[in-house]
Formats: C-alpha cells, sequence, structure tokens
C-alpha cells in the first residue's frame, strides 16, 4: 500500500506541470525515503547543486530527531521520560510549541498526545486492529494536549502519556527546507514530503507552480497554482486498514478515540507556512465541514480544499482563480465559501 501511495504523490507534479514547457536550466532532483514515504527536491537556479545535500543532511537531522519509534530520537525519549523534565533541542522545541498552539486553535480536533490510541490501533507497526471501547476510554485518560508543560526547550510530559508530531513533522520540515534553500540562494524550488507541497518561489520561467490534488479513488480530482506557499492534503485514503468490510483511517478524532468519520475524503490546506498546513490539514479533517468553514470563518489565515466522501468540493474564497477541477472531477458540483 505504501509503495502504491509514494508513486502517487511522485506523478503529481510532473503530469502537471509538464505541458507548460521546459524551464530554463535542468534542475538538480534529489531523494530520499525519510519519515514514513520518499521525499523529492526538485532545486533550480546555479547554488541547487551545492544546496542538495545539506537539505538531505538536515531531513535527516530532523527525522532522527522527531521519531516515534527510533529509540534515539527526542521524541522516543521524551515518550520514556517517566514524568522528568527533558531538554529538547531547539527543532524539536518550536515544533512542538508550534503544534501546541494548533492544538489549542483547533479546540483539541489536533491533539499531539494522540499516541497511544494510534498505537492501539496499529497504525505505528502497518497492522491494523480495532480496540474495544473500554480499552480506547482507558487510552484516553493519558491524551490531552493541555497537560504538556514546555517551558523554553524543557518539556514535561505527565508519566504515560506520549507524543506523536506526525501529524505536523512533514510540515514543518518543509519549512526548514524553504529557509535552508533560499539561504543557500536557490531561486527556485519544488520539494515533495509525501502528500505536502513546498514551493520555493515561482518555476524558473516565473510561472507559476501547478500542483495536483489527488482524488481519493486515485488519479487527480483538481489543480492548484501557487507561487511560495506549501499545499498539504490529509486523507483517508492515505493509510487505512479493512476489517468486517469496515475501512479504518489513520487519522483519528481525539473525542472519541476512534478514526474521524466527518463525511470527507480529504482536506488540503494551502498557506505560506507549512506546520500550520500539516497541522489544519489533520485537524480540519477531524471537525468536517461545517466546522471546517465556521473555523476558516473565524480565523482564515489559509486556504482550503474539501472533497467530500459523495463527490462534493468545497474550496475558499482565496483559490478560486487559481484552482480547477480535472479529467472526471471537471463537472463536479464547486462551493466557493466567502467570508
Ligand atoms: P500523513 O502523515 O499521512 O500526511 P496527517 O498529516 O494527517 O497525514 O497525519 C496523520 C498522522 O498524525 C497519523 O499517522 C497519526 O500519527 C497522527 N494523528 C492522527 N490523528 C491525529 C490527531 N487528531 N491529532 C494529532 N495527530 C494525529
Ligand atoms: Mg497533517
Amino acid at each position: 500500500m505504501k509503495s502504491h501511495r509514494i508513486l502517487l504523490f511522485f506523478a503529481l507534479i510532473f503530469i502537471l506541470s509538464g505541458c507548460a514547457g521546459s524551464p530554463a536550466g535542468e534542475p538538480v532532483v534529489a531523494e530520499l525515503p525519510a519519515m514514513d514515504t520518499l521525499m523529492k527536491l526538485t532545486l533550480y537556479g546555479e547554488n541547487a547543486q551545492a544546496a542538495a545535500e545539506p537539505a538531505k543532511e538536515r531531513i535527516r537531522e530532523l527525522e532522527g530527531l522527531l521519531s516515534t519509534t527510533d529509540e534515539n530520537s527526542e521524541i522516543y525519549a521524551a515518550n520514556h521520560s517517566g514524568g522528568a523534565p527533558v531538554a529538547l533541542s531547539g527543532d524539536t522545541a518550536a515544533l512542538l510549541d508550534r503544534a501546541l498552539q494548533l492544538c489549542r486553535r483547533t479546540d483539541g480536533a489536533l491533539d499531539v498526545t494522540i499516541y497511544p490510541v494510534v498505537r492501539a490501533w496499529g497504525f505505528t507497526t502497518g497492522g491494523g486492529r480495532v480496540p474495544d471501547r473500554a480499552e480506547l476510554d482507558g487510552l484516553l485518560e493519558r491524551v490531552d494536549y493541555a497537560r504538556v508543560a514546555l517551558s523554553g526547550s524543557t518539556l514535561t510530559l505527565p508519566e504515560g502519556m506520549e507524543l506523536d508530531l506526525g501529524a505536523v513533522a512533514k510540515g514543518y520540515t518543509g519549512d526548514v527546507l524553504m529557509d535552508l534553500l533560499e539561504e543557500a540562494g536557490v531561486t527556485s524550488a519544488i520539494v515533495e514530503l509525501g502528500g505536502n507541497v513546498h514551493a520555493l518561489g515561482s518555476k524558473p520561467d516565473g510561472s507559476p507552480w501547478r500542483v495536483a490534488v489527488q482524488a481519493p479513488e486515485g488519479g487527480y480530482a483538481a489543480a492548484l497554482e501557487i507561487v511560495d506557499k506549501a499545499v498539504v492534503t490529509s486523507g483517508g485514503y492515505q493509510r487505512f486498514f479493512e476489517q468486517d468490510g469496515e475501512i479504518y483511517w489513520h487519522i483519528i478524532d481525539p473525542a472519541a478515540g476512534r478514526p474521524a468519520r466527518s463525511g470527507l475524503a480529504s482536506v488540503t490546506i494551502v498557506a505560506e507556512e507549512g506546520t500550520l498546513c500539516d497541522g489544519l490539514s489533520t485537524a480540519l479533517f477531524v471537525m468536517g465541514a461545517d466546522r471546517a468553514a465556521e473555523f476558516w470563518r473565524e480565523t482564515g489565515d489559509f486556504d482550503f480544499v474539501l472533497l467530500d466522501e459523495e463527490g462534493g468540493v468545497t474550496i475558499t474564497e482565496g483559490l478560486e482563480d487559481s484552482f480547477s477541477l480535472c479529467g472526471e472531477w471537471a463537472g463536479r458540483p464547486l462551493e466557493v465559501l466567502r467570508r
């Protein structure tokens, strides 16, 4: 299932950008498996070659800090701290601080302490099992982002609680890469980290990047034109298992301890900050269309594309000029949300 996912992501940029003419100068392409997906960096400009290796190194460094399963990671150390204070690196502290803000802002639809529940469903091992209600209720007593104490770079996690930054780690990694590439003098780049796409500048010829929104059934539902933005999608189809005819996916509603069934098939968030996009793509998937629309109207420093399970499409007004439905989705009903 994983390799299937990776292939789909890889096709995203190329199919859609292929028709727009060849850019000035060949790009430097760097690929590496990291954070449970395949990552691909396409860099343009005279400094592209020199930037590629440091960029890959930085990805490996962040993976080494943020993994829940690597016994040498900072998150693993925090999750096995037995309630004692832990000193975090600048990266882990910065990401956790930002993630906790998003947990508060989404009223716990994003909850970075969801790990005991994610593990009980088998999503950490690739397997899958359906825990019963009593087990989930017991585990949910250990889930509450508000009990995470982060003071500067010192984290105190109550005993029994465990962090999972899986919903925001790739978004943060994209932000770090955009800064690194810009500082290295790369003028134009597109970075694909699983379902996350980060664009630095525009294409070398000055036109916007075209990024696909995947259709839940495979192929593409839509295309988005972006410059200097991140586009992050969370979808139930990205990781799931089936048991007794039921589909169980990896995005959990922290209020229920079960996979979020809000009527949405995917949520795509578009904004400059990747961490925000990543956190909100997960959170708005949990909220469902109505709450997501309300949340956008209240806070709106981002745009979104919602694909619902009935095949309906909702976008926010900021995307109106850069969004188009593709292929079989071209005739579907499209709702544009306005403030
Ligand atoms: P992906 O990792 O497939 O791009 P997401 O960004 O939506 O997808 O993150 C999903 C991951 O985040 C899950 O695999 C799990 O580790 C974790 N997670 C699931 N539900 C939540 C939640 N409500 N809040 C925080 N993290 C979650
Ligand atoms: Mg996410």
